[in-house]
């Protein structure tokens, strides 16, 4: 057994995306700022609704994946192959974006609180151009597990297999084996989870305290913690309790060109997105199933 510790910390950056959302990004918060496969994450927090009644309105994306995980309020995705989709509290929406798609994500709300993430998973090279695909994920198909020495975890994607139970999320076989989780810990609870040797594995901490590992490093709030490779993760929380996501996947080990929203591997392939977004070839292919 080879634990995971805390190896760097990617501070949350308050930011605003969109026609203005105010939000705080860690990872992807600089172009250096990444952890193979992901590219970045966004948590959104407020209860100010002048912080998201803009929302996002139609833009694209291409050569990666956008998962949308909202723990409060309501957002509607659209998109032009025709997709609609309402997110409610505990849902999860997978997008595919691969050779492109143009989306826009709305609050369905005027008041009251809006919490959520947003995660930018990268897709191989020989993936990036396959047709896009689009998952809604209801809170009611998202399992929870209970974890050895407490605490429960949402199987987002992935799976986790405590005391022998194995638990399978929704999401599963992609090509990265993404593993995300929505951890629930106790006041003073001690949880330990399995997490794949050569799999880069994070822990983002947004609500209470929390410590990583035997040695106890503590888990700022509301920052990416980059783990150290091992196949176990001891995670403690203090005295509030503590909710945290871990996220890992198998990184890809290709080179990364990002514009905005386009993330590709060259700088030729980005132009090419540009000019065919430009020229209106988004969209245009059969919609995966
Ligand atoms: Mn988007």
């Amino acid at each position: 057994m080879n634990e995971r510790t805390l190896r760097q910390v990617i501070p949350g950056q308050p930011t605003s995306d969109g026609a203005g959302v105010k939000l705080s990004r860690s990872l992807g918060s600089q172009p250096g700022l990444r952890f193979d496969p992901f590219l970045m994450l966004d948590e959104f927090y407020t209860d100010e609704p002048s912080d998201y009644l803009a929302g996002f309105p139609a833009h694209p994306h291409r050569g990666f994946e956008t998962v949308t995980y909202m723990l409060d309020g309501h957002m509607q995705h659209k998109d032009n192959f025709g997709h609609t989709g309402d997110l409610a509290p505990g849902d999860v929406q997978w997008m595919t974006a691969a050779r492109g798609i143009i989306h826009s994500e709305m609050p369905q709300q005027t008041a009251g609180r809006m919490r959520g993430f947003q995660l930018w998973l990268n897709l191989p090279a020989s993936e990036k151009m396959k047709p896009a695909g689009y998952r809604d994920i209801p809170s009611a198909k998202i399992p929870t597990a209970a974890l050895d020495g407490g605490g429960r975890a949402r199987v987002i994607a992935g799976s986790v297999t405590q005391s022998g139970v194995k638990t399978d999320g929704p999401v599963l076989g992609a090509t990265t084996a993404p593993l995300y989780l929505d951890i629930d810990l106790a006041a003073g609870v001690s949880a330990a989870v399995s997490v794949p040797n050569g799999h880069n594995a994070f822990v983002y901490l947004y609500e209470g305290t929390a410590s990583i590992g035997t040695e106890a490093r503590p888990l700022p709030l509301r920052g990416a913690g980059l783990l150290s490779d091992g196949d176990t993760l001891k995670l403690t929380a203090g005295a509030q309790g503590a909710r945290l996501l871990l996220i890992a996947g198998k990184p890809l080990r290709e080179p990364v060109v990002q514009y905005g929203p386009f993330v590709m591997n060259t700088r030729e392939e980005i132009e090419q997105a540009l000019e065919d977004y430009r020229s209106g070839r988004f969209g245009h292919e059969t919609e995966a199933a």
